[in-house]
């Protein structure tokens, strides 16, 4: 079930909707204006920062040496 991000054009309110049709009315929360702009879907999302893969030899998160021939 997507959830789309709205923002009013008339208030600047920000608000998160459930989209349940091909076609959906999308009043905002605060002033009841329909003239809003879907922003993006939040669903499936991560959120920007991924934890980058260390590159190869160059340690892992559970020990601190270069070699890391321990831990795994
Ligand atoms: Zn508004």
């Amino acid at each position: 079930m997507p959830i789309f991000e709205y923002k009013c054009d008339e208030c600047d309110e920000e608000f998160e909707k459930l989209v349940m049709g091909p076609n959906p009315e999308i009043e905002c929360l605060k002033c009841g204006s329909k003239k809003v702009t879907k922003k993006f879907s939040v669903f499936g999302v991560s959120g920007g920062d991924k934890p980058v893969p260390s590159s190869e030899g160059s340690g892992c998160s559970s020990c601190s040496s270069s070699s890391c021939s321990t831990c795994h």
